[in-house]
């Protein structure tokens, strides 16, 4: 507390990011990162980019990079935004569409903790709809006749920290449901299983697909997310960026992100590596007595009857693997395991197998 803070800010409560542990040697189950290093194309570019030209700004619209993205997902680049990290995209969406007297965002009362967080900051309201008993969503509790006029409606699909996910058609009945408002759906974990929505845009003016490099392409370190919409929306978003920051992907962010799209060959390899190391975990998990959600995201959401899940987070870092537990109602009694490599993933399994034995 400080008397020289803006009030608003005495009142946040900022996210907290999953750890990022100083010690080397730790199986590092925690944060949803991908297990394989980026695209070996993607570093050669950003090597490349490290000359004399980064004296100069970059490109503040990043347009090489939104012809990226527009070519691998069939859109044009009118139809794409592009931010430091989709963190940064959601930030500037919320303010961009979300902000209506009156009529509250929605989104699950189970979903990613930073929804909560930008509502406070920009000072939005917002209304959590409750999921099924099985952590499954009803696009029905979304649609108006169901609840006050929305707002604004977010969701990640697959859901994160539960990992289930939605078909298109539910996600488009839930788009042409609400005309009233933006629907965006926050595909961070989409290519470990689920549908886009991207594929919808052209149809619908009031849908924004928000994506990420920094799991399904093994860069969370470079800091690149992207938005796909009508370009009124895109143009909504660039109104609030370039009131923020003008240059929000630097020059070697760029580069790397760009060749890191166009290496689809090895992008869909290491997708498929992640899928079937989640299967063969779930299964063993499964044989240890936990109960295991569906998951098409590169983490499972888990719980053993038997066993209190903070407890066996605190054992498993012993051990020196570390996964991430939620104190929230609903969801304390689970652990959300991300996938690692198959090396790391039977560490774990051998772990829990002591753990659970002794
Ligand atoms: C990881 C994640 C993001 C943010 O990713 P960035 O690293 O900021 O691009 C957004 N939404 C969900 C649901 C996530 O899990």
């Amino acid at each position: 507390m400080s008397q020289y803070w803006s009030p608003v800010v005495a009142g946040l409560s900022p996210y907290v990011p999953g750890e990022q542990p100083k010690l080397q040697n730790l199986i590092k189950l925690n944060t949803n990162e991908n297990p394989y290093p980026p695209s070996p194309r993607a570093l050669q570019a950003i090597r490349e980019a490290a000359d004399e030209a980064l004296k100069r700004y970059p490109d503040p619209a990043s347009d090489a990079l939104r012809q990226a993205v527009a070519a691998t997902h069939g859109v044009s680049v009118g139809e794409v935004f592009v931010g430091n990290g989709s963190d940064e995209v959601l930030a500037h969406a919320f303010q961009a569409f979300f902000k209506h007297d009156g009529r509250p965002l929605l989104f699950p009362d189970i979903s990613y903790s930073f929804y909560p967080v930008y509502c406070g900051l920009y000072q939005i309201e917002f209304h959590r709809v409750a999921l099924q008993d099985d952590f499954s969503l009803r696009v029905d509790d979304y649609l108006p006749q169901a609840q006050r006029t929305a707002g604004g409606i977010i969701l990640p699909n697959p859901n994160a920290p539960t990992g289930r996910a939605l078909p298109l058609g539910e996600i488009e009945r839930l788009v042409a449901g609400n005309p009233q408002c933006v629907v965006l759906i926050d595909e961070a974990y989409v290519d470990f299983g689920a549908q886009s929505a991207a594929s919808l845009v052209s149809r619908y003016p009031n849908l924004l697909v928000v994506q990420t490099l920094s799991k399904s392409r093994s860069l969370a370190g470079l800091r690149v997310g992207f938005a796909i919409g009508h370009p009124a929306l895109i143009e909504g978003l660039n109104r609030v960026k370039d009131s923020f920051n003008s240059y929000p992907i630097d020059r070697l962010a760029q580069a790397g992100a760009i060749a890191a799209l166009q290496d689809s060959a090895y992008f869909e390899q290491t997708c498929r590596a992640v899928i079937a190391t989640r299967e063969r975990m779930t299964a063993s998990l499964v044989e240890l007595g936990f109960e295991v959600l569906p998951s098409a995201a590169n983490f499972v959401f888990a719980r053993h009857p038997g066993h209190d899940a903070a407890t066996l987070a605190a054992q498993l870092r012993e051990r020196s693997i570390i996964v991430r537990h939620f104190r929230q109602p609903r969801i304390d009694q689970f652990l959300r395991i991300s996938i690692g490599t198959d090396d790391e993933s039977q560490a774990l399994i051998a772990a829990l197998n002591t753990i659970l034995g002794a």
